[in-house]
């Protein structure tokens, strides 16, 4: 004789989560509603070259950074999946940005939120955390976040929203208006369309895998190029193909550069990396300052350098093409630092050569 088998139900089915839930999703896409795309910045090069440079301006996202779109999709994500729950807090590990965009999604849907980072973080980031009603919690160690994050998220039943994991799996890579859809729309009617590079820098990671995804899905020869920080194990990690690969110190090119290798780095997707000194990355904001008239972060900067490495060697083989990359975010948060002589002397930075040798490239001084 055949077991009786009991049909068992078990119903978590919660009408007023749900509503709460239809309620917060609808909030984060009217937000996106309301937003208008970034422009897409023409650097101006010598014409005689025959080579475009293209900055996308994600410093005008209403938080200010890039990480406005990555807040938006992980929050659409983890709401999505259930993990975010009424009352309860969202908790996350960042070196800043993030935590301020993801502060503003929090206050947006209604749930507390706070941001471990390290005590290293500009004042300018964990005020503009607090101003979107956040909170912060600092630790000694950039390398304890992570931990930090997760304990938290454990003793008071919140959400741990894990950027350096879910960064390269929240956004849709095949396009639903991502940032690099929308580069190749506004590229559309340029010169060169396609560009030959597009440069980028890696803080999770997640931007890269996006942006190289969508190049191979719609079938484009367009090279990724990822610039890396001092201090930073993306870089000896993709070059060894090691995701063990560590730093001893932190980064000092905020938002960019990890002691470890992140989950969300998609190392094989990548064509080219290059290690950029920190003095060359401050060196290239100042001469964006020059070229176009404003301010922009450190990892700008990094992007820029490896940027004008590229078209050196486009101009040595007689290419034309264009190149885009990324104004991160702006400059008014690192008055400071990157903007402060005495910050670069403090850190024994010095920017002159790299200056001058970009000055004389720009200027087309034969190397
Ligand atoms: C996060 C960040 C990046 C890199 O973006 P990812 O998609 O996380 O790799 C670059 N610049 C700034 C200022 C950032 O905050």
């Amino acid at each position: 004789m055949a077991p009786v088998i009991e049909t068992i139900d078990i119903d978590r089915y919660d009408p007023e989560y749900r509503a709460w839930l239809r309620e917060a999703v609808a909030k984060v896409q009217a937000d996106a509603n309301r937003s208008a795309d970034t422009h897409l910045l023409t650097v101006p090069l010598p014409s005689e070259w025959g080579i475009d440079l293209y900055l996308k301006d994600e410093s005008t996202h209403p938080t200010g950074s890039l990480k406005h779109r990555l807040a938006r999709s992980l929050f659409l994500y983890a709401l999505c999946n259930g993990w975010i729950r009424p009352g309860l807090p969202v908790i996350e590990a960042s070196s800043g940005s993030t935590a301020v965009s993801e502060a503003y999604f929090a206050k947006l849907v209604g749930v507390p939120f706070v941001a471990v980072m390290a005590k290293s973080t500009s004042r300018a980031k964990i005020e503009l955390i607090e101003f979107q009603g956040g909170q912060c919690l600092l630790v000694d160690n950039p390398c304890e976040v992570y931990e930090a994050a997760e304990k938290l998220a454990a003793e008071t039943g919140g959400h741990y929203m894990d950027q350096f994991t879910y960064a390269e799996r929240a956004t849709d890579w095949r396009g639903n208006n991502n940032i690099a859809e929308s580069i190749f729309r506004q590229m559309e009617r340029e010169p060169h369309p396609d560009p030959a590079w597009v440069v980028v820098t890696a803080g999770t990671g997640g931007t890269s895998a996006t942006i190289a995804r969508y190049i191979h899905y719609t079938g484009r020869a367009t090279g990724v190029c990822v610039a890396d920080p001092e201090n930073s194990a993306f870089f000896p990690g993709w070059r060894d193909g090691d995701p063990s690969a560590s730093t001893e110190r932190g980064s000092r090119i905020e938002g960019i550069g990890r002691q470890r290798v992140e989950p969300s780095f998609v190392p094989g997707a990548i064509d080219r990396m290059t290690r950029v000194p920190d003095a060359a990355a401050v060196a290239s904001i100042r001469v964006l300052e020059r070229l176009l008239g404003r301010r922009a972060g450190g990892s700008t900067g990094t992007g820029l350098w490896a940027a004008f490495r590229i078209i050196r060697e486009m101009r040595e083989r007689g290419e034309r093409g264009s190149v885009v990359g990324l104004i991160c975010d702006p400059g008014e948060r690192y008055v400071d630092k990157y903007y402060s002589a005495d910050w670069l002397a403090s850190e024994g930075l010095d920017i002159a050569p790299y200056e001058a040798e970009l000055n004389g490239f720009l200027r087309g001084d034969p190397r």
